[in-house]
């Protein structure tokens, strides 16, 4: 945790998320049981299959973002999609059907996103969206569950900056349980419970950021160290309505947020993650998309994986405040 000094809790906190059914501790006693850090992975001085000018060592483009004129699966892209090479699921199985897709986001190498111009990341995020909403219009599967894993400890085996995107013939656990409490609030209160959410964090001592569109704050039940939450403030299920504007706009607060965490964490890894609504859901329902970003510093344990709590080293209310750029004092 270079450059941040944690400031002791009193004791430890086992705090219950506002919306689902999840428990964490907070506990700045054992500082978490740090990572070891990993040797890292193949980097540009070894053989990568993302970098530009090797599109033959992946799978045909299913969709690139190209200077004209190039040709298909060669150089002069800016953003690649493939299929994986080695699928979670695929459409031919019958007992794992599903897609699985990789994003190339750079053609040259480099290992995270916010080290790319804000356009590039811009160019990314459409990506996400043009391959979301083809799937929700093919229609033959439930879900797509977009994601990044950075750095060896958070499950990449590439360095390359990249994303995936899984796509599932039914809703996963973690979404049915964030939609399902959704639905209950709904209910009771004819409210969205993110919008709820999103309103008291913007006044509490989690709030990060505000951008135009967008409001980002440090779940109270933060999971992880430094955690962070994306809301859009126009409430929509479905990530692939985003506009335009909307999309510009998160690309940059998404990139500030990574760079405020390599910050905290030289070389930070870390998993992001899409939740977004199943691709049935009409757009009336009380969902409400969002990006959690899920740094990696610490080890889950017999302890985690007993129970499903998981233990946080840092509070989310401190690390909103290093996020917002006040935690002057805490710097070492
Ligand atoms: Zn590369
Ligand atoms: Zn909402
Ligand atoms: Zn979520």
């Amino acid at each position: 945790m270079a450059g941040f000094r944690v400031r002791p809790l009193p004791f430890p906190e086992l705090r219950k998320d506002p919306v689902v059914d999840r428990w964490v501790i907070v506990s700045t006693e054992r500082g978490g049981r740090p990572i070891e850090k990993t040797p890292s992975l193949p980097s540009q001085s070894s053989w990568c299959p993302f970098c530009e000018g090797q599109e033959h060592d992946t799978p045909g483009e299913l969709l690139a973002f190209r200077s004209p004129g190039s040709p298909a699966d060669g150089p002069g892209w800016w953003v690649r999609v493939v299929p994986n090479r080695f699928p979670a699921v695929r459409l031919t199985s019958p007992s794992a059907f599903g897609a699985h897709e990789v994003f190339i986001e750079c053609p040259r190498h480099e290992r995270d996103l916010a080290r790319l111009p804000v356009g590039s990341v811009c160019e990314v995020f459409e990506s996400y969206r043009q391959r979301l909403a083809f799937w929700r219009a093919d229609g033959r599967l439930a879900y797509g569950q977009l994601f990044k894993n950075v750095g060896a400890p958070a499950g990449a085996s590439l360095e390359h900056s990249h994303a995936q995107l899984i796509v599932l013939p039914m809703v996963p656990s973690d979404v049915r349980a964030e939609l399902d409490a959704a639905k209950q609030h709904h209910i009771e209160t004819r409210r969205c419970v993110f919008c709820d959410l999103m309103r008291s964090e913007r006044e509490s001592e989690r709030f990060v950021a505000r951008s135009e569109h967008f409001t980002a704050f440090a779940p109270y039940a933060s999971r992880f160290a430094w955690e962070v939450w994306v809301f859009p403030d126009r409430h929509d299920p479905h990530f692939d309505a985003i506009t335009p504007a909307e999309r510009d706009d998160l690309a940059g607060l998404v990139r500030l947020l990574l760079r405020r965490l390599g910050d905290a964490l030289p070389q930070p890894d870390y998993n992001l993650v899409l939740h977004t609504a199943p691709f049935s859901h009409s757009p009336h329902e009380p969902y409400h998309w969002h990006l959690e970003i899920l740094p990696r510093t610490t080890q889950a344990a017999g302890f985690e994986w007993g129970t499903g709590f998981a233990i946080n080293p840092v509070p989310p209310e401190q690390a909103a405040m290093f996020y917002r750029g006040s935690a002057d004092d805490s710097l070492c």
